[in-house]
């Protein structure tokens, strides 16, 4: 961790700290659990869809600190979002953690997301802050079960 830069470091630790949205989601209508074996990282992810909006999302498990920051900050960032919107922000996601230049609209797009930019330097990280989201696109997909980083 102290390699990360302080101000986003400080950030991460904050959501690590006091995670948002780490409850099961009343009425959830979808439910799908992450599990990343390289670090340990297991959560349990709750969505409520209605009519393809993402109304209502938590959480509950267990991970190291980038895997607890990054799902707080995915669910902040994803409640109240369409299915697709969701989608698009995990792909401009997806495309900062694999060091790709953003468009000014993709970073526009992640806003407190890009705490999250310098895992890039960590590949071994990039599963633990990616977990969430591929969580998070099994559920949205209606898939069951547990999703493993592989
Ligand atoms: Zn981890």
């Amino acid at each position: 961790m102290s390699e990360l830069g302080d101000l986003y470091q400080e950030l991460i630790v904050e959501h690590y700290n006091h995670p948002r949205n780490l409850r099961k989601v009343e009425g959830a209508n979808r439910s799908v659990e992450g599990y990343n074996p390289f670090c340990g990282d297991r959560f349990m992810l709750y969505l409520r869809m209605d009519n393809g909006i993402i109304t209502d999302i938590g959480f509950l498990g267990s991970g190291c600190a980038i895997s607890k920051a990054s799902t707080s900050l995915m669910t902040e960032s994803v409640r109240g979002k369409s299915s697709e919107e969701a989608q698009s922000l995990f792909s401009a996601f997806h495309r900062m953690l694999t060091g790709q230049v953003l468009s000014d609209q993709e970073r526009e797009l992640l806003g407190d997301l890009e705490v999250l930019s310098g895992v890039v330097e960590f590949p071994i990280r990039v599963k633990c802050a990616t977990l969430s989201w591929h969580t998070l696109r099994a559920a949205l997909e209606g898939q069951k079960g547990t999703v493993a980083t592989e």
